[in-house]
């Protein structure tokens, strides 16, 4: 799912690290990539520049934490706002009603209301551990009643049955009495579809919220139809008091432009996505965890304020400026950097919090292995200060004697001085390669695609 937006908005990123600060000038591009991408993905107009301008309102002049490259700090914006326009946080179902809780599902045809009412039902009996009936007053389509009585079957609810002779009115009636009588939790509602501008079809449920008096009236719609998903759902509360949207279909949107403009252009929350036909496929929407998906960042958010928190770019700084004065790497500096490398978690829980690490060759990520770093950390541990800036002085009686110290085997003291040759000479290139590759060399963090790692080649190794 939202598969378009996502690579549109990471290559947007990419180009925007290595900037020193977000401005009104340099955040104009990453801006427009920001638009189009939504615009791709089928967001409406109206919700795209609203959406536009409260980034920029938000990203202009903003002070890039220290810890932050200005392209991590921009996603931040915008995955802040993603979240806002959804609604921030999960709008509940609200069943704080008298017993029963009258739940009403309304839409055009085909767009997944019965098959909502079956995920519900599992859903209202697992989660929320109710006790549900579900009744449908879809009177018009054949074989309707019948398709909701056998999802009711395979969910275990109880099933009110209902025919085509009586009047969707009689109908919910009867199960309302019944629910009552019986004392279930929920009552779900399931109806015919039908279009906005079918008066004498609006009319009728306008008159089924009427006797059923639902504490909940929901609008579902397939989240394939985009923007429009966000129309219909307008049009619909226009004429009946929606409390909520189900997204169906989001398994098969490419895009998430209705899951990004309901909320905005309705007023109305994002109760529930539908990923799948299987009763199981219902999820709570999150705005939130939505957003990083958008973003395709897996964990990049929590990444990138892991690494405000401990990396300490200060040390970083003095070393790049080390580097750039022409001094050597050495030793005692590798030992910096693995150091701040093993704060961030290590390598593998790095390489598992990346986006796009599906690219990685299969066992790739089981190279690095982190026990590696406190041994290298150890061999440097026991070696002189002579020795860590001039690495060159190691004769054989040194060697032993840092091996027997850290408790290593030669093997491993010679390895260590192998990568930290190869580390030397990816920081002699860097030397005046500006301050993005130097960073990524040091495990900075540049955001989506720029990430240090076996990909880079920059990382040492193991
Ligand atoms: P209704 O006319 O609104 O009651 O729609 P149905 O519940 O009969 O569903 C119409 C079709 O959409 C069926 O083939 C369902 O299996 C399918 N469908 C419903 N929800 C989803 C979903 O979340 N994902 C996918 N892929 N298909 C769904
Ligand atoms: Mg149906």
């Amino acid at each position: 799912m939202f598969d378009n937006l996502t690579e549109r908005l990471s290559g947007t990123f990419r180009k925007l690290t290595g900037k020193a600060a977000l401005t009104e000038n340099n955040i104009q591009d990453a801006l427009r990539e920001v638009r189009r991408a939504l615009l791709e993905a089928d967001v409406a107009l109206v919700v795209v520049k609203e959406f536009i301008d409260r980034v920029s309102l938000r990203a202009v002049g903003q002070e890039v934490a220290k810890s932050l490259t200005p392209g991590q700090a921009f996603i931040k914006i915008v995955q802040a706002e993603l979240v806002a326009l959804m609604g921030s946080t999960n709008a509940e179902l609200d069943l704080k009603t008298t017993p029963p809780a009258v739940v009403l599902l309304a839409g055009l045809q085909g767009v997944g209301k019965t098959t909502t009412v079956a995920k519900l039902s599992r859903w209202l009996q697992r989660e929320a551990k109710k006790t549900v009936m579900v009744v449908s007053v879809d009177v018009y389509r054949p074989a309707a009643i019948q398709q909701l009585q056998t999802l009711a079957q395979e969910v275990g609810v109880e099933f009110f049955a209902s025919d085509n002779t009586q009047s969707p009115g009689e109908i919910a009636t009867a199960a309302l009495a019944e629910a009552k009588r019986k004392f279930v939790d929920v009552l779900i509602v399931d109806t015919a579809g039908r279009l906005a501008i079918d008066q004498p079809m609006m009319d009728e449920i306008s008159q089924l919220h009427g006797l059923l008096n639902p504490i909940e009236t929901l609008f579902v719609v397939d989240a394939m139809t985009g923007q429009d998903a966000a129309n219909t759902a307008k049009a619909f509360n226009d004429a009946l008091p929606l409390t909520g949207v189900i997204l169906t279909k989001v398994d098969g949107d490419a895009r998430g432009g209705a899951a990004l403009s309901v909320r905005q252009i309705t007023g109305k929350p994002i109760k529930f996505i539908g990923m799948g036909e299987t009763p199981d496929a219902l999820e709570p929407f999150y705005p939130d965890r939505i957003a990083s998906r958008i973003l395709g960042m897996g964990d990049m958010l929590s990444l990138i304020e892991e690494a405000e928190r401990k990396v300490d770019k200060d040390k970083a700084a003095k070393l790049v400026h080390k580097i750039k004065r022409g001094k050597r790497f050495d030793l005692e500096d590798f030992k910096e950097q693995l150091k701040q490398m093993q704060k961030m978690g290590g390598v593998a829980s790095l390489i598992d919090k990346m986006p796009g690490m599906g690219a990685l060759p299969p066992g790739a990520a089981n190279m690095v292995d982190d026990s590696q770093f406190c041994r290298m950390e150890a061999i440097i541990n026991s070696m002189t200060m002579r020795e860590r800036i001039n690495p060159g002085v190691l004769n054989g009686s040194r060697k032993r004697r840092i091996t027997q110290g850290s408790g290593t085997q030669i093997q491993d003291l010679n390895r260590l001085l192998k990568q930290h040759k190869q580390m030397q000479k990816v920081m002699k290139k860097m030397k005046g390669g500006g301050m993005a590759n130097m960073m990524r060399g040091l495990g900075g963090l540049q955001g989506p695609g720029g990430f240090p790692g076996p990909r880079g080649g920059s990382f040492p190794r193991f």
